[in-house]
């Protein structure tokens, strides 16, 4: 889109077409707001990016999204996106885990669980314990790996839950705090005293949807069709700066001023505390202290008689220590259709993270090597691959770490200073798509229940210098 067309009055400006941004500037012109959004990137959907070519078609950021949250299927509606939505095979549901030079499925059920190689005959008997487990003091905040261990024991955080963090945030469990990072199960012992005891009255109440998906043209086609809807999405201009005055703000971009009555900023940490230098007072720059996972994603394709594993899952994750260097591997022509020409086999490595930071730095043949070794040992392949792609992702994921409190209470105090300046993005309550998804609606429902439209506020009009 051009960058300069003048623009009509703005009710509201959006500054990133991520998921987030789009989302808020979706319900907001469903509304009937005048709402822009401003994307410093030539395309829009920020992390979420496929990439097509020859019969291919690779993610290179997030692979599927849960449907973990009632508001993302509200929004697949509204948007007119829930008919094309493909939900992932059900072989899907299936994942492995790498364990002493082999995968090994994960447990599906109490059986699966008694059974699987994956935990002792002591870690299993040791969760019988589990529901006699205490709190810890009032006001403490643990990492996850010391509540996983103090409640369920370290088989427990190396098998299961340090695998799953690295899956979902390439984070460190011994960094990440329980409460910020898996809220989920915070809670859990927060409200029942117990995990065991907490998960099984959860299974009395109504069960989330939870269907995984993607569409078929790939996961961009959501941010696509959101912007389409939107309209005024301005691709390839940045904001700079803003800048309070009578009635609202100015933004400053790399096409010209823009003026608003309110302002979204749905931009990474860093980049909100750039530009939130000029609003706020004090401790402007904070966001820029969070910190953020670097992942490399190597993309292969093979043909489908030289990787000797079924691939009759999701794919695999590999605990730390356990001798792989990929964090996990992904099957995705296994999920979804038309991933894969005829014959042959999609997969992709997830490499980095926190416990790993040095692997974003290495060069596309060091990164292959390391990939190509690691996809010997565990999927048994055969030969090199046909097809490869390796995307860098230096800010690729926020970390909720310990003390993560002060940036979530810092963002509410700002907009409290300031009334019609909006914080969203992925860096405070949520990193999922869904989570974003799902924050923005919430967001944008109180931002309509406060607030009205400025229709034909005079000093707005014209907006765009
Ligand atoms: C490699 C990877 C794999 C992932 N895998 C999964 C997964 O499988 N499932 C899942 O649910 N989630 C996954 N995630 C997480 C999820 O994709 C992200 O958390 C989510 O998409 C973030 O959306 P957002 O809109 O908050 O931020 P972003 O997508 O980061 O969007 C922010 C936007 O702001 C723009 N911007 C920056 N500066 C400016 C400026 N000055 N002016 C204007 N615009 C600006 C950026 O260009 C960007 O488009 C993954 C993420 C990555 C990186």
């Amino acid at each position: 889109m051009s960058a300069h067309p003048s623009l009509p009055a703005l009710d509201l400006l959006v500054v990133g077409a991520g998921i987030s941004g789009l989302t808020a500037a979706f319900w907001l012109r469903r509304a009937g707001w005048r709402v822009a959004v401003l994307e410093a990137a030539p395309r829009t959907g920020g992390s979420i990016e496929t990439w097509s070519e020859g019969g291919w078609r690779f993610e290179m950021g997030p692979n599927t999204v849960l449907e973990s949250r009632a508001e993302v299927g509200r929004l697949l509606r509204e948007a007119g996106l829930a008919a094309s939505r493909i939900v992932a095979a059900p072989t899907g549901k299936r994942r492995f885990l790498w364990k002493q030079d082999r995968l090994v499925p994960l447990p599906g059920g109490p059986l699966g669980f008694l059974t699987t190689p994956l935990f002792s005959a002591g870690a299993k008997l040791r969760l019988l314990r589990e529901p006699w487990i205490g709190r810890p003091p009032e006001g403490t905040e643990e990492t996850i790996a010391r509540f996983v261990t103090r409640r369920l024991g370290p088989e427990f955080l190396r098998y299961a839950v340090g695998p799953f963090v690295s899956g979902v945030y390439a984070g460190d469990p011994d960094r990440l705090s329980v409460r910020w990072a898996v809220p989920k199960i915070a809670s859990l012992e927060a409200e029942h005293g117990s995990l065991i005891r907490g998960a099984l009255a959860r299974r009395k109440g109504p069960q989330p949807g939870g269907a995984m998906f993607s569409f078929p043209p790939g996961l961009e086609e959501l941010p696509r069709r959101l912007a389409e809807q939107v309209g005024d999405v301005r691709t390839g201009v940045a904001a700079t700066r803003i800048l309070r005055r009578e009635g609202g703000f100015t933004v400053e971009t790399t096409a010209g001023p823009v003026t608003a009555t309110r302002v979204l900023l749905a931009v990474p940490a860093d980049v909100a505390a750039d530009l939130l230098a000029e609003v706020t007072v004090e401790r402007s720059r904070l966001f820029a202290e969070i910190p953020y996972a670097a992942v490399a994603i190597v993309s292969l394709g093979y043909r489908r008689s030289d990787v000797a594993h079924a691939l009759d899952g999701f794919g695999f994750l590999a605990p730390r220590g356990e001798g792989l260097r990929v964090l996990g591997c992904l099957f995705p022509s296994q999920l979804f259709p038309d991933r894969a020409p005829e014959g042959r086999v999609a997969l992709a490595a997830f490499l980095g993270g926190r416990t790993d930071p040095v692997a974003v730095t290495l060069d596309d043949a060091q990164l292959l090597a390391a990939v190509e070794d690691d996809l010997r040992r565990a999927l048994g392949v055969r030969s090199a691959p046909v097809l490869t792609r390796v995307r860098r992702w230096p800010r690729a994921i926020p970390q909720y770490e310990v003390g993560h409190g002060r940036f979530v209470e810092r963002a509410a105090e700002i907009e409290r200073e300031i009334p019609g300046l909006f914080l969203g993005g992925n860096y405070l309550r949520g990193v999922s798509v869904a989570d974003c998804m799902c924050n923005a609606t919430v967001q944008t429902e109180a931002i309509l229940r406060h607030n009205r439209p400025n229709q034909g506020h005079p000093e707005l009009r014209g907006a765009v210098a």
